[in-house]
């Protein structure tokens, strides 16, 4: 089969330290062109937008879009009604709606959306998933817990409306208890801390509640400057356990589980080989759990302003 040509859109930390490694890593992609204001892509054509890139890579067959999530929307809708496929970052949109409407038009151009959550890919998610989908949940807590100016140091887009503050990262954490969660669970309550001059959470502590009555509380903090932490924890009738290192690692009470093979891809590498598969079976990949319960926490929350935050 020949290569999928693909181009990048928003060349910036995520596409510099994980999507262009992990293309140059997989034969079925290769990269031709890359779309940013301010950045290049070494070795490939160049263009300042997906409009300009669009005009001028016409046999470009996918994208991948890397930009903040409060311009994916119309930069998803442009590639698909190009033809294009097209692999779209976390969080997909700022809001359902956006999501539904892509999914939608997925369906109509017959071009395959891949809407990625890559802490789904991280190694010990999917033997999480296997592991807790027989036992019943008694309750779980979640710490998501990192310093903001070490992961997101000039992002202004995170503190504006539209980007999600602390609930960027969290959204990971909210798309794995997603995926490993065997019932339906709810948003309760949600108190957001506002940063007297930003428009988006600098953190957030949540309770989720499962339709069984089970409680998972979750913190998520931007100002956590000690050992940073990714942790998910969950107690069930057979015993404690806990996903840690982001889903990296599965522990089952205390002790690490057997290797399966999955911890052996990146998260990037098995999104790509995702893509890959998607397209040569003209499918797409929707999940939109995670957007509408970080949305539903926006609906339940209290917010309480906090001390200005400066980078
Ligand atoms: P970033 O470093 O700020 O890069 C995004 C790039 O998008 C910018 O460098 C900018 O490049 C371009 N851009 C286009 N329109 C923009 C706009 N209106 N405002 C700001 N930038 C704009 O952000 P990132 O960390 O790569 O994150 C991008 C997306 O990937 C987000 O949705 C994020 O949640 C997701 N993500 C990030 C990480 C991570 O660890 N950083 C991990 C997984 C997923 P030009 O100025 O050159 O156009």
């Amino acid at each position: 089969m020949k290569p999928i040509r693909l181009g990048v859109v928003g060349v910036g930390k995520i596409a510099r330290d994980q999507h262009i490694p992990a293309l140059s890593a997989n034969p079925d992609f290769v990269l031709v062109a890359g779309a940013s204001r301010h950045a290049q892509v070494d070795g490939v054509a160049n263009f300042p937008t997906i409009e300009a890139m669009l005009q001028g890579c016409p046999d470009l067959d996918a994208v991948a879009i890397c930009t903040p999530p409060q311009v994916h929307y119309e930069a998803a809708k442009l590639a698909l009604l190009s033809g294009k496929h097209v692999l779209l970052e976390k969080p997909p949109c700022s809001s359902t709606v956006q999501l539904a409407r892509l999914a939608a038009l997925a369906d109509e151009t017959g071009r395959s959306l891949y809407q990625t959550w890559h802490s789904q890919h991280a190694g010990g998610v999917a033997a999480a998933e296997r592991w807790l989908k027989p036992r019943k949940i008694l309750g779980g807590r979640v710490a998501w817990k990192e310093d903001v100016r070490r992961w997101h140091p000039g992002q202004t887009w995170i503190w504006q409306a539209g980007g999600f503050g602390v609930l960027d990262p969290g959204i990971n954490a909210i798309s794995i208890l997603t995926r490993i969660i065997p019932e339906a669970f709810f948003a309760e309550t949600a108190r957001l801390s506002l940063p007297s001059n930003r428009e988006a959470p600098i953190a957030a502590d949540l309770l989720f509640r499962t339709d069984s009555g089970a409680e998972i509380s979750a913190a998520f903090d931007f100002r956590h400057t000690g050992v940073q932490t990714w942790d998910i924890e969950v107690d069930t009738d057979a015993g404690a356990v806990k996903l840690s290192g982001g889903g990296a690692i599965f522990t089952v009470g205390g002790a690490p589980r057997p290797p399966d093979g999955s911890e052996l891809e990146s998260e990037y590498g098995s999104i790509y080989r995702r893509f890959a598969e998607l397209i040569a079976n003209g499918r797409s990949d929707v999940d939109a759990a995670p957007l509408q319960m970080t949305a539903d926490i926006f609906l339940v929350a209290s917010q309480l302003t906090v001390e200005p935050f400066e980078d």
